[in-house]
């Protein structure tokens, strides 16, 4: 492998990054944004992706700008009580030997981007298509320049133009959208005591909150059914007033939160089906351009991260060829992140029952499955030991 090019600076993409060049196999990532900022909110990461970024060589990183949470708990709605609970903090990094973690994305990204030599990023390249020959694939840029490569990975995020070339995009508006906010941790010091991941279940809508940046901020989602809101983009702006009216009656811990909210992002939640294929001879996907879901597993960056370093093992792990490489990486990905794709698709419905009669079977359901021993299959999961061959 001697020409790699990545389309798309994310979190997908500056990991394949990182674990090619760590491979010895130089890469070039191409980028359509002129420049950083502190774009997206916050990202829980498990086990699965932290034991993966630990041995690139973030471990002190994140233990610096990360938060270890106590636990998961779901939470009713209206009284705060606990419908269910997933114990993280010291017990699961026994079981599973790497930590839950919630981190503001940017800082992830700036220290997946602090693993790459300068240079590596190319930014203010918006790739608009890639085109396949027998030797490589042709990357064709909106000003009107190209790139070639022997190898194209499109990690270009859920509106991937590298997809356009091997499927077709077929959103369908889910009826929900989602309100972010970072919140100064001093407006709800109540919640930093013993930091957690909490959900309140309500009908027709949840909230998220988790604490981020070491501790100084704290992350806050909240979904709001909508008839006409279509816009699917992080930085599409939402109205902190229209936020409070969808809350108004939610538990003064909620209400606390959304006043505490100075400015929020509102994004319109699609639901796709599986993508067919993900890869061609000398292109493929990784991250959201491979599987978009909706984000009710906070598991699209886990996937994301996994993909990343099954493609780069299965590329500088194997003498297959390319095209051999790609099929091999597809199929090792494939039922697990359908299986992930299926409970965001499923937690769509199970997060929003109503009060009436289904409620109390769903919070049952929800104490059993939640327990930390239920999560083995997807927080074990090692993509940098998972047999390949
Ligand atoms: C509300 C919400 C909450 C979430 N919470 C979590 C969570 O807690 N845990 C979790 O694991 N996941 C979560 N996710 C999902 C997670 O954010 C995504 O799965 C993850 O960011 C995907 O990474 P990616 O690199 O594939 O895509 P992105 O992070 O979207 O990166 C794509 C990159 O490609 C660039 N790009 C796009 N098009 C082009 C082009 N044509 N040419 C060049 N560059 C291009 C973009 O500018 C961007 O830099 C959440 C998502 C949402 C919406």
């Amino acid at each position: 492998m001697d020409d790699v090019a990545i389309v798309g600076a994310g979190l997908a993409g500056l990991t394949l990054a990182a674990a090619l060049r760590q491979a010895g196999v130089p890469v070039r990532v191409w980028e359509q944004t002129r420049t950083f900022g502190t774009v997206g909110a916050g990202i829980q990461l498990a086990p699965n992706a932290t034991r993966l970024l630990h041995r690139l060589g973030l471990r002190d990183r994140l233990r610096d700008t990360a938060v270890r949470p106590s636990a998961i708990e779901m939470r009713r709605w209206d009284d705060d009580a606990v419908i269910a609970r997933t114990e993280l903090g010291t017990a699961c990094e026994r079981q599973f030997g790497a930590p839950y973690l919630t981190v503001h994305r940017a800082d992830l990204h700036e220290a997946l981007l602090g693993l790459l030599p300068p240079g590596t990023v190319r930014p203010a390249s918006r790739c608009v298509s890639v085109t396949e020959n027998d030797h490589g694939a042709t990357l064709h840029f909106e000003d009107g320049t190209t790139d070639t490569a022997t190898l194209v990975a499109g990690a270009d995020g859920i509106h991937s133009a590298v997809r356009e070339g091997l499927a077709t995009d077929r959103p369908r508006f889910s009826g929900q959208t989602i309100h972010r906010a970072l919140v100064p941790a001093g407006r709800v010091p109540e919640l930093l005591v013993d930091p957690k991941v909490v959900l309140w279940l309500g009908p027709d809508q949840h909230a998220v909150s988790y604490p981020v940046a070491d501790g100084r901020l704290v992350s806050f989602g909240a979904t709001v059914p909508a008839a006409t809101w279509r816009t699917e983009s992080w930085t599409a702006a939402g109205s902190p007033g229209d936020l409070a009216a969808a809350y108004d009656g939610w538990h003064p811990q909620v209400r606390r939160l959304i006043d505490g909210v100075d400015t929020v992002s509102r994004w319109a939640l699609h639901d796709r089906d599986p993508v067919p294929h993900w890869s061609g001879r000398h292109v493929t996907l990784v991250g959201d351009a491979a599987h978009p879901m909706l984000p009710f597993v906070a598991q699209g960056a886990n996937q994301a991260i996994e993909d990343a370093i099954i493609l780069a093992r299965c590329l500088t792990e194997t003498d297959l060829s390319i095209p051999e490489a790609l099929q091999r990486y597809e199929q090792l990905r494939r039922e697990r992140v359908d299986r992930v794709h299926g409970l965001s698709r499923g937690n769509a419905t199970t997060f929003h029952v109503d009060d009436g009669a289904g409620r109390r079977e769903r919070d049952d359901t929800l104490a059993a499955e939640r327990r930390l021993q239920e999560q083995a299959w997807l927080y074990g999961y090692d993509a940098a030991e998972l047999p390949i061959r």
